[in-house]
């Protein structure tokens, strides 16, 4: 009997996941497993790197996870573990021929599947990555990751004229596993918003509601700076970091909603989004270990200094500024805050407070469920001036986008005064 192992990490889905149907494909039996241990269980900057929010969402995903493959005929493997030990010792035990895994972006993501196909070399078991979190496969750039452009308007021109967005695979029909014993998952409570709760159905739910039900997606352009409001943006974030949807997914119900109702700057502009979120995670293919560094992709850092009083006033929302003590405290309460929002609070961090930059990334790492290595380090990086776009980083005035963004105050009032985190 012909057995493989596919090894989940943030690729929580069934829907247009490579990984899984190369691996139903070429076995007669599969043993799907998760590890609710990695190294992001080790702090950063004394900082913790996932906070609660972050993980109920994994584990709400799981769960989802899990229902898929009962739904199937199969079940996922949830291991209380670190991969390192708890991966070769599986092959082992289940007689596994070849590994297959999503491809990892970030430095210690990489370095850990690079320790474990070493391991697996030894016991003769293959190990296979498959690039499934794009929305442009890597193999139909047209460039090589060497030669990725800095910039990402030349990217995103390059990309959109010379390549072809994939069209999703469908969901597996049947998955075969071994009888495998499902662990129980708490899931602790948290404050996070009513609709963000982890899983592959809720990501879908979500964006029929914003492509189809609210249409939303017609305003997108026009809405996506504000701070407040559900549909003002696609909140899809979350679940695409854990890979609960694949941005192609998303792409093609655009594509059949420009087809049956409008295609307008609106729709095109969340594929534009898209492609900054592709654009840094290419980036970091090229970069794996400089979005972390002081000096970024090689500019000085403009402030150097750690000052922990007003890390701690910065993020407790007890700063002299009512803008942003109402930020911090929505990303520490509610694990999400917009664009517009991210990009004042860090600006702030940067420039109002002159600290290094890394701090403040750190503690959107441990804050937001939609954390991602890539857009998060690689957008702090790109606002500190030392990331793709170097001219000197980018100082929002917050008065202005007070005047701009909460003119009636009504941001500030919801979310000013908070004691409690998540
Ligand atoms: C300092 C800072 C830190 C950030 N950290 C993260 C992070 O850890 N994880 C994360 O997913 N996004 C991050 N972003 C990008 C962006 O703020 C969020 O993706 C967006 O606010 C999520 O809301 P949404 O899903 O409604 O986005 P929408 O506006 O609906 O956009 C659709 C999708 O496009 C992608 N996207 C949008 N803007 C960006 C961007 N600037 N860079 C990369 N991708 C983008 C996201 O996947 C998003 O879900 C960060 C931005 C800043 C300025």
């Amino acid at each position: 009997m012909k057995r493989g192992l596919v090894w989940f990490t943030e690729d929580l889905r069934v829907d247009d996941n490579e990984t899984l149907l190369k691996a139903i494909e070429e076995n007669d039996e599969i043993v799907p497993v998760f590890f609710l241990k990695s190294f992001a269980d080790q702090p950063q900057f004394s900082i913790l790197r996932r906070g609660l929010a972050r993980e109920k969402f994994i584990r709400d995903s799981l769960l989802n996870l899990q229902k898929k493959f009962i739904d199937r005929g199969g079940t996922l493997l949830v291991v209380d573990g670190v991969p390192q030990a708890e991966l070769p010792r599986l092959c082992v035990e289940y007689q596994i021929r070849k590994v297959y895994t999503k491809k990892q972006v970030g430095s210690e993501e990489k370095m850990l599947q690079t320790e474990i196909k070493q391991q697996l070399l030894k016991l003769g078991v293959d190990f296979q990555t498959y690039s499934t979190s794009t929305l442009y496969h890597p193999d139909d750039l047209p460039f090589s990751v060497r030669d990725i452009p800095m910039l990402f308007t030349k990217f995103r021109k390059l990309a959109e004229k010379e390549s072809k967005v994939r069209a999703p695979f469908d969901a597996p029909q049947r998955i075969v596993t071994p009888q495998l014993e499902v662990l129980p998952l708490e899931v602790e409570e948290c404050s996070t918003p009513e609709w963000m709760i982890g899983g592959e159905d809720a990501a879908l739910e979500r964006l029929n509601e914003f492509v189809w039900e609210t249409q939303s997606i017609r305003t997108y352009k026009a809405t996506r700076d504000q701070l407040t409001g559900l549909n003002f943006s696609s909140k899809l974030s979350a679940w695409l970091s854990q890979g609960c949807i694949s941005p192609r997914r998303i792409y093609s119900e655009i594509k059949r909603y420009e087809l049956e109702f409008v295609s307008n700057e609106s729709t095109y502009w969340v594929i534009f989004e898209l492609l900054w979120r592709d654009f840094f995670r290419f980036s970091f293919k090229k970069h794996p270990k400089a979005y972390f560094l002081l000096n970024g992709l090689g500019q000085q850092a403009l402030y150097t200094q750690f000052d922990p009083s007003k890390f701690e006033a910065w993020t407790q929302g007890k700063t002299s500024e009512s803008l942003i003590n109402a930020g911090m405290n929505e990303l520490r309460v509610s694990g999400f805050v917009s664009n517009r929002m991210r990009q004042i609070l860090a600006s702030y961090w940067v420039f109002g407070l002159q600290q290094d930059w890394r701090y403040g990334a750190a503690w959107f790492e441990h804050c937001l469920v939609d954390y991602d290595v890539a857009s998060n380090w690689g957008n702090w990086a790109y606002i500190a001036g030392v990331g793709n776009d170097n001219r000197g980083g980018r100082e929002f005035n917050i008065e202005k986008q007070t005047q701009l963004f909460d003119k009636d105050g009504e941001y500030r009032r919801t979310w000013g005064e908070f004691s409690k985190g998540v």
